[in-house]
């Protein structure tokens, strides 16, 4: 066997890996860290929960964030069909502390400086270099085999951390991926420049515009006056009359009151982007010598922005596990160390998806249901801002009415 070189290798430099691998440097692990692309990068997924300030906090990003331009978003506000606009949702109204003040950030740049700085903190980062596959020892894995400017190489560590995002890779191979049965939907999106943003506390805030047929628009304002927007929902309805990407999206803006007021004074930038393949979850999230974090491991529709929250607390985790099982066993990584990690993930997921479930059925509103439900206002303030690391029932129990699954045994493989 080659000895291995690193104590970790990971796959993958978005916020699941990069947050992966600053926290193993903080830790004084030895990892080395690849990436296929070379930042900065376009990457959907730029409006923030508020818990994330607490990883950007141990991982000493918050000043960049300050600094940044970015917008500050205090709150969410949903449209209804009929236009009617509801009361923003500001965090601040149920949160007393720094956190309840989020950002709507410009992924190319936001990665890329997650990337630094898990350099700056000691992560050895190699960009340009796509892994094809992983090394294996028996069942357990050992390293990955790589491409890189100079050719083919290879690379060994006692754990390997998938964060490719949605490719997925060892979920792939492996066989491991499926798709969420019941949130079939796709997306197609671009940006605006110099379309409208609403005035004061509301400038930064995401709007979500219902559209007929389970769908919405998400409305996101970023730095230097650009705008983001995009659609979601079912592949049957956007591509009942055609697959042009532009003519649908057009077609939904008209239909759609409050988006098109506000992208009528805006610049259309481009480029119309589409996504397929919506919301899935792999069997297991890790083995022997490996795990899978954020993307790679799990989607979930968008519509509460839960992604890039669930990938920085994925990171700290799978980092925290790895860091302990290789405190008790020096040279190998086994995949019960993630036990802890996977719990806790797909008990997140599973608070999430039953709120996602809720959204997409016709019956339910968020005005109605608190005040049929007034004492589980604070439980559902907390899955919307990203506290689902903790007990949840009285809420998930009340929302289970709306959010009956076609698979019973999706949320639990
Ligand atoms: C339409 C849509 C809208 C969304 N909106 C939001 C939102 O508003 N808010 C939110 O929080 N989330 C949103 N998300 C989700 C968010 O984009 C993801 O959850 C988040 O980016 C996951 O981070 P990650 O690090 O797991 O993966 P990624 O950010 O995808 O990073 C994976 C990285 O791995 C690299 N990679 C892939 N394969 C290889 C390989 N073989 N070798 C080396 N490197 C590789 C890729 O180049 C990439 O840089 C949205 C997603 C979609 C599809």
């Amino acid at each position: 066997m080659n000895s291995p070189t690193y104590d970790a290798i990971v796959v993958g430099g978005g916020p699941a890996g990069a947050t992966t691998a600053t926290v193993l440097a903080q830790h004084n692990r030895r990892v080395l860290l690849l990436e296929r692309e070379v930042f900065p990068r376009y990457h959907v997924g730029e409006s923030l929960m508020p818990r994330t300030w607490f990883t950007f906090e141990r991982l000493g990003v918050l000043d960049w964030l300050k600094q940044s331009g970015s917008p500050l978003k205090h709150s969410v506000q949903f449209v209804s069909t009929s236009g009617k606009v509801s009361q923003p949702f500001y965090f601040f109204k149920t949160i007393e502390h720094e956190y309840a003040s989020t950002w709507q950030i410009l992924r190319s740049d936001f990665d890329k400086m997650m990337l630094e700085n898990a350099a700056a903190k000691g992560a050895e980062v190699h960009q340009a270099v796509a892994v094809r596959d992983v090394l294996t020892e028996g069942n357990r894995v050992v390293g990955v085999r790589a491409d890189t400017a100079k050719g083919p190489a290879t690379y060994h560590a006692k754990v390997v951390v998938d964060a490719t995002g949605r490719d997925a890779l060892l979920a792939s191979r492996l066989d491991w991926k499926r798709r969420d049965p019941d949130l079939n939907k796709i997306a197609i999106f671009t940006y605006f420049t110099g379309a409208l943003r609403d005035p004061g506390l509301d400038e930064g805030a995401t709007t979500v515009a219902y559209i007929e047929n389970k769908g919405w628009f998400w409305y996101i304002p970023l730095v230097n006056d650009v705008v983001s927007v995009g659609v979601v929902a079912e592949r049957d309805y956007l591509y009942r009359d055609t697959r042009d990407p532009e003519a649908i999206f057009c077609d939904e803006v008209e239909n759609c009151q409050w988006i098109r007021e506000h992208l009528a004074p805006g610049t259309y930038k481009g480029p119309m982007r589409v996504t397929g393949e919506f919301s899935y979850r792999a069997t297991a999230a890790a083995g022997d010598g490996f795990c899978l974090v954020g993307d790679a491991f799990s989607f979930l529709d968008p519509v509460f922005s839960s992604g890039v929250y669930l990938a920085l607390k994925g990171g700290e985790l799978v980092a925290d596990a790895i860091h302990a099982a290789l405190d008790k066993d020096h040279e190998v990584v086994t995949g019960d160390a993630f036990e802890g990690y996977e719990r806790e993930v797909r008990h997140a997921l599973d608070s999430f998806r039953q709120l996602v479930m809720s959204f997409y059925d016709p019956r339910f509103n968020f005005g109605e249901f608190i005040t049929k439900y007034p004492d589980l206002q604070p439980q559902l303030v907390d899955a919307l801002v990203g506290n689902v690391f903790k007990d949840l029932q009285p809420l998930l129990d009340a929302l289970s009415d709306y959010s009956k699954s076609q698979s019973t045994d999706f949320a639990a493989t």
